[in-house]
């Protein structure tokens, strides 16, 4: 079953290159063959050296052995040692002893073979009488030193020459794995480790020496710099994609901040528009010691056109006045917001209440002048207003309410009539109602 790693194990595997792994393994595997190598040559030597000890011990048996036989049947002593010297002069031959039947031991060679049995016996036969009896025993020993070191020096030279071999080859490897491998993949992993979003774009230098073929880490190279243009084109596309869609989201966002600022109906400003709004005209009023008038318009016996003609058509009546009004203001400097049901806010900076008043009288004229058209009728319509100027130090609620009163007044007057608020900056306790009307 495989090993489960846990994720959040910090300590990272060791590096080991990719090369120096190689040439270990190399290295190893060499060993392994000239240990291998060695024994097979030591064991070939050997079988050779045997070979050649019968090859000598034959040369003995076809020419040694009658000339020994001569000398011991002339008795001739000289003679038996110059042959037996001849014998050990062979470098396969470490010992030679004869044994002569009549009871003399001729020896000749190295020491040291007393307790060892030599390796080959012949018999010595009569020169004159063949399948006569033995003049003696040639005993013959290897020369086991000699044999030694022909294994030794041969096997030595092969296990040699295959280490010069092995290391010419692992420098060679080594060479060429470091310049074509270790080298440019360390190049691409400290080029990929640097590269972040913003330079991705950032070639890849690495330096090799120039050849007529690509190889793997070209193949590579190439792969790493199509996927740096794609990932590239793709942050491209995904910023493009970003930046549209926050356009998208900050249209929409403008478009929904609009609407809920907007009264769907007459598309006036709403009555938590007017709330945002007054009191930073207010401000400015202060700031810039400017006038400010407001004005309610609301709509005389509104609920009789409901009731009378249906709601879609007080509908219609809403839409229009406001359209009305709108159309006779200094846009965008004044502004209007629908108040509630019928009743609509003007909101007049830069405007004195006398100004105010004027166009209170303006629309108020324009409200009665002309019908409203709805499904071939025509609804005769009037409107009563309530004007008050902006008194520094007053909040906005207070300079509503003022206006409201005065509207109340103006409605209570009669109604299709303007009333104006003079309580502002005359220091009267009692709100005095000046009243404009049709009369
Ligand atoms: P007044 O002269 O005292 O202002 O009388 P009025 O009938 O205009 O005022 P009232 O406050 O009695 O009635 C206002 C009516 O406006 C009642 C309501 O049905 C109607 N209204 C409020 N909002 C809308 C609307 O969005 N559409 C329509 N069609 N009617 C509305
Ligand atoms: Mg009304
Ligand atoms: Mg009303």
């Amino acid at each position: 079953m495989p090993r489960s790693v846990p994720a959040s194990d910090p300590a990272p595997a060791p590096f080991r290159s990719i090369a120096s792994l190689l040439i270990r393994r190399i290295v190893a595997l060499a060993l392994l063959c000239m240990l291998l190598l060695g024994g097979l040559q030591a064991v070939f030597e050997y079988q050779r050296g045997q070979k050649e000890f019968a090859r000598a011990v034959h040369v003995i048996a076809e020419n040694g052995v009658s000339l020994l036989s001569t000398a011991l049947w002339d008795i001739e002593t000289s003679a038996v040692q110059r042959q037996m010297q001849w014998l050990v002069s062979l470098p396969e031959v470490g010992h030679v002893r004869l044994r002569a039947a009549t009871g003399p031991v001729f020896e000749a060679g190295k020491g040291g073979y007393d307790n060892i049995a030599p390796a080959v016996v012949l018999q010595i036969p009569s020169p004159r009488h063949s399948g006569g009896n033995s003049l003696g025993t040639l005993e013959i020993w290897a020369n086991t030193s000699y044999f030694h070191t022909q294994i030794w020096t041969q096997t030595a030279a092969v296990v040699g020459g295959y280490l010069l071999i092995t290391l010419l080859i692992c420098l060679t490897a080594a060479g060429v794995l470091r310049r074509d491998l270790q080298r440019p993949l360390q190049q691409i992993a400290r080029f990929a480790a640097e590269l972040k979003p913003h330079n991705l774009s950032l070639p890849l230098t690495y330096v090799r020496p120039a050849r007529g073929h690509q190889d793997e880490i070209d193949l590579l190279v190439q792969g790493f710099a199509r996927l740096q243009e794609a990932l590239r084109t793709h942050i491209e596309h995904l910023d493009q994609l970003v930046f549209e869609r926050t356009q998208q989201l900050e249209e929409l966002v403008t478009e929904v901040q609009e609407l809920s600022r907007t009264d769907t109906l007459t598309g006036c400003l709403n009555r938590r528009a007017m709330d945002e709004r007054l009191p930073i005209e207010l401000q400015r009023s202060l700031r810039y010691g400017r006038d400010l008038s407001v004005m309610f318009a609301d709509l005389d016996y509104f609920k009789r056109i409901n009731d009378g003609f249906g709601h879609a058509t007080g509908d219609v009546v809403l839409r229009e006045m406001a359209q009305r009004y709108l159309a006779n203001l200094r846009t965008p400097i004044d502004w209007v917001a629908r108040y509630g049901g019928e009743e609509f806010i003007i909101v007049l900076p830069d405007c004195s209440l006398e100004a105010a008043v004027q166009l209170a009288q303006r629309l108020r004229l324009l409200t009665q002048s002309a019908p409203v058209h709805v499904a071939g009728r025509e609804l005769h319509l009037t409107a009563s207003f309530g004007v008050a100027q902006f008194d520094r130090g007053e909040s906005a609620a207070q300079l509503l309410a003022r206006a409201d009163a005065a509207l109340y007044r103006a409605k209570a007057a009669g109604r299709d009539r303007v009333c104006q608020d003079d309580f502002a900056g005359t220091g009267n306790t009692v709100p005095a109602c000046r009243l404009t009307g049709a009369e």
